[in-house]
């Protein structure tokens, strides 16, 4: 079966055939500037030079069109004809406590996705709009949504819910959701499968660091905790995001500086994290370049960002009373070898050991840590949208999907 995986943002959409008999990506692709002046669509088949076309695109609708097109095209497309793909699968942020496990979309299911646009009224809205498109321009065709909220909804009570009148969680749902569950689930299984252990036998921490970054402790299959919150600001320092601050310096800074909601709103979202401490960049190529230069704030920021990784590593390993192993994925986790050696340095009272030669590695699947370290450290690239095909195909197919262990 050949799966088309949808990931729509605003302005932007990217997407993936997958032919799901081998897992073979057979095409990718970027559409930028949806219903602005410029919109353009980059399209890649595999093995063949990539083709970019500018042209109008007034919403998800003309923009899936034109990824329907691409994908058809007889010089870069992968199919003659649409009904060749089987399914497509949706990447959605937020399923709030619906939904545990991705699902066959129906009415009830967007309805219920509808409901939770007040938890992620970024995201779910254009999430949405994107299944609309497929569904009116591939009538019949099976759509899956999966779920970046799916995986954490086995945290159990003690991890999800806040200090504050409990009232709010029953009347407003203020409770901790988590997110990147697609890509901590990828990385966890690819861990059971590159370790030949089962997962139900396993203790892992997966830190996906990148622009937006959590660590999850993931105990038998299940995740228990994870360091993003009620929205992905909470946790750890990111690229522009702040992470965990204490909650009555927004009201202080606020009236320091004589801000509204939606400016504080802004500096904590988009201007925080490696990017305000620095004041440089949210690229952490950059800050190790100023650091190397002697720029005193880069290497703060980069201080910073490591000492939050080490911190919850410490806190999940508490948490589940020890760990097999840790598995760094996406931008950082993937290709920062100097980043790594700063996480996991002088660890090894509990048991962790990178290996300085195996570590000078890049985006490959790669054990990194000293063959004496109890705790495996394990760098695997994250693959959500191949999670998000193989989902769909189970689903379409009829198969019980693993990620439901509960
Ligand atoms: P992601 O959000 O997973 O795409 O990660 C993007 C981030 O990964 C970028 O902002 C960079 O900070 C980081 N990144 C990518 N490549 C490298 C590299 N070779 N060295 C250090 N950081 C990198």
């Amino acid at each position: 079966m050949k799966v088309l995986v949808i990931n729509c943002g605003s302005s932007s959409l990217k997407y993936q055939v997958l032919d799901m008999t081998n897992e073979v990506l057979e095409c990718k692709g970027l559409v930028e500037r949806i219903g602005m002046d410029g919109s353009v669509i980059t399209h890649e088949k595999t093995g063949i030079d990539k083709f970019r076309d500018v042209t109008p695109m007034a919403d998800h609708k003309d923009a899936i069109g034109h990824v329907l097109a691409a994908i058809q095209d007889p010089e870069h497309g992968v199919v003659k004809d649409m009904k060749e793909i089987g399914a497509v699968g949706h990447r959605v942020v937020h399923a709030g406590e619906k939904y545990a496990k991705s699902l066959l979309i129906t009415d009830d299911v967007i309805k219920a996705l509808e409901e939770c646009t007040q938890l992620a009224p970024l995201h779910n809205p254009p999430n949405l709009l994107g299944i609309a498109a497929c569904q009116e321009l591939m009538p019949g065709t099976p759509m899956v949504g999966v779920f970046d909220t799916a995986f954490h909804q086995t945290m159990p009570p003690e991890s999800y819910i806040y200090a504050i009148p409990y009232e709010f969680y029953q009347k407003h749902g203020i409770r901790r959701y988590g997110f990147h569950g697609t890509s901590h689930r990828y990385v966890a299984e690819r861990a059971s499968d590159i370790l030949n252990v089962n997962l139900d036998d396993l203790k892992l921490i997966t830190c996906h660091l990148g622009n937006g970054a959590s660590v999850s402790a993931i105990k038998r299959g299940r995740c228990i905790d994870t360091s993003m919150g009620f929205t992905p600001l909470e946790g750890l320092v990111m690229g522009t995001r702040s992470g965990d601050i204490d909650p009555a310096i927004v009201t202080y800074m606020r009236e320091c500086e004589n801000l509204d909601q939606g400016v504080a709103n802004e500096i904590l979202n988009k201007k925080s994290g490696v990017l305000g401490i620095s004041g440089i960049s949210s690229d952490f190529r950059d800050l190790e370049a100023a650091a190397e230069e002697g720029n005193e704030r880069a290497q703060l920021a980069l201080k910073v960002f490591a000492h939050k990784v080490r911190f919850y590593i410490g806190a999940y390993i508490a948490e589940m009373n020890g760990c097999d192993a840790i598995v760094f994925t996406a931008g950082v986790g993937e290709n920062d070898i100097g980043m790594r050696d700063i996480i996991c340095n002088d660890l090894g009272n509990l048991g962790i050991k990178l290996d300085v030669v195996k570590n000078r590695v890049r985006g490959k699947e790669a054990i990194i840590s000293r063959d004496d370290s109890a705790v495996k450290l394990i760098l695997i690239p994250t693959n959500e949208e191949l999670m998000i095909a193989r989902d769909t195909k189970d689903i379409v197919e009829g198969v019980k999907i693993k990620q439901n262990r509960y």
